[in-house]
This record gives structure tokens, C-alpha cells and sequence, in this order.
């Protein structure tokens, strides 16, 4: 198998990593100001899956506290090869679909899962956050267009899966994560969140969370109120087409 990803560890890499980090940093502070924000109020978790912990190494030099992966394998595999380095400087934040097998080892390293979307993954993520001796945040991931194809529970079924992972020991209901629906307008699609937070937020003060937002669609999340910004390609590049 030969690399699809650019493997370069050196200046080049990073300088190519801080030139796409300041025109999202641009991309973010304009959002922001559009929408009568404060920079503040938004983080930016940088999708790290398909490059390697090297990438992720040079982005903590560059001054990145967040990194989001999606498979379980991969995100263990970097969690590991940093955990000696850059790793204690780091959120580590698992944003992929999430198999209930797997959902026990991913308790063991990630500090905020953003795909809770079924009330079957919450046994497996408590009994592996106590195992793990540690607190896990959960985000209640959405379906805003009610197809779960694609991930996202139904907007009706956020309350009582809320109330599930409320009533765990090891996990803490940090918000809602949202994929805006293919073919929806993302301005329209996302400006359900603020509403569907609000309720959440009666019920369980603590959820504040937001989590909406990729590379295309960065500003219409952080218009909707966004939180938290999930963005790989516009940072590291294009990916090759996950296996
Ligand atoms: C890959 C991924 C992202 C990042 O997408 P880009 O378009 O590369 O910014 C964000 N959120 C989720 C859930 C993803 O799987």
C-alpha cells in the first residue's frame, strides 16, 4: 500500500498546516463577527482522521488544543503514539459513528464523544468510563432531517435519551452534535439547533454544548450558535476516500 496522505514532517508541512489554520481562523473571527459573536464562544476541534499523529504533533505547535477522529482503531493508535508527548495537551474528541463494541474502548481515551445516538451505547460507554477510571462527556448526536441513515437520532427522541445518559454514573451530558443533511440548506438545516439547545438546556442545565460545523459549512453553524467546529479538509487537506 503506498501513502495517500501527505507524510511530511517537516518545515513544509508545517507551514502548509499554519497557512490553513489562519485562513479558517479568518473564516471563524468573520462568522463570529457576522453574527454579532464573540471569538470566544467557538472552539475549533481539527478532524484529524486519515492523517497521521505527526499532523496532529506539528497542529499542537501551532497552538490547536482539540482533535476529532472518527474510527476507533485510528483514534487509539494516535491517542497512544502522543500520549508521551503532546498528548496531555490535548482534547481528544470522537466524532464518528460509533458501534456499541466499540463504544467501551473509546470511553478508555476520548474525552468528549460527539455520536451518542442511540440509548444502546450508553451502558457500553458508562461501563467503560468506570473502567477507565474517568468522566466521559456525551453529546446527543441529531438527525435534523429525521433520516437516520446517516446518523442522529430523531429530534423527538433527544429528551429521553438525555434523560439515559443523565441517569449513568461516568457520563456527563455535555449538548447536541448536528451533521447538517445532505441536499439541505445548512443555514436552514442548522437553524433548528438553537431552539432544540434551549429545551435540552431546561431539562439539563449543563448540556450547553453545540457541536455543528465542517469545512463547507463552518459559518451557518456559527451562526446557528455553534460551540464546537468539526473541521479536516480545510485545515489538512482533502482526504483520501475512507475505506
Ligand atoms: C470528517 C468529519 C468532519 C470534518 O469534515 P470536513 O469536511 O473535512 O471538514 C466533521 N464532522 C464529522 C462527523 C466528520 O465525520
Amino acid at each position: 500500500m503506498t501513502e495517500q496522505v501527505p507524510s511530511a514532517t517537516g518545515p513544509a508541512r508545517l507551514e502548509q498546516l499554519a497557512a490553513s489554520l489562519a485562513r479558517v481562523e479568518h473564516r471563524i473571527v468573520a462568522a463570529c463577527q457576522a453574527a454579532g459573536r464573540d471569538r470566544g464562544e467557538v472552539r475549533l476541534v481539527v478532524v484529524t482522521k486519515t492523517y497521521p499523529a505527526s499532523d496532529i504533533a506539528l497542529l499542537v505547535r501551532l497552538g490547536v488544543r482539540d482533535v476529532g477522529e472518527s474510527r476507533d482503531q485510528e483514534a487509539a493508535a494516535k491517542h497512544a503514539d502522543l500520549a508521551a508527548t503532546v498528548g496531555g495537551q490535548l482534547t481528544w474528541h470522537f466524532i464518528g459513528r460509533l458501534q456499541s463494541n466499540k463504544a467501551r474502548h473509546v470511553a478508555a481515551y476520548a474525552d468528549l464523544v460527539h455520536s451518542v445516538d442511540r440509548v444502546g451505547l450508553v451502558a457500553p460507554l458508562d461501563r467503560g468510563a468506570a473502567a477507565a477510571g474517568r468522566r466521559l462527556g456525551c453529546l446527543i448526536q441529531v438527525s435534523l432531517d429525521g433520516d437516520p441513515g446517516r446518523g442522529g437520532i430523531g429530534i423527538g427522541e433527544i429528551a429521553s435519551l438525555a434523560e439515559a445518559i443523565a441517569a449513568t454514573q461516568n457520563l456527563d451530558l455535555r449538548g447536541l452534535m448536528a451533521v447538517a443533511p445532505l441536499g439541505l440548506d445548512p443555514v436552514a438545516a442548522f437553524g433548528l439547533l438553537p431552539a432544540l439547545s434551549a429545551t435540552l438546556q431546561v431539562a439539563h442545565p449543563g448540556a450547553v454544548i453545540v457541536s455543528a460545523g465542517m469545512s463547507d459549512d463552518l459559518e451557518a453553524a456559527v451562526g446557528a450558535g455553534a460551540t464546537h467546529l468539526r473541521v479536516g479538509t480545510a485545515v489538512l487537506g482533502v482526504r483520501p476516500p475512507l475505506g
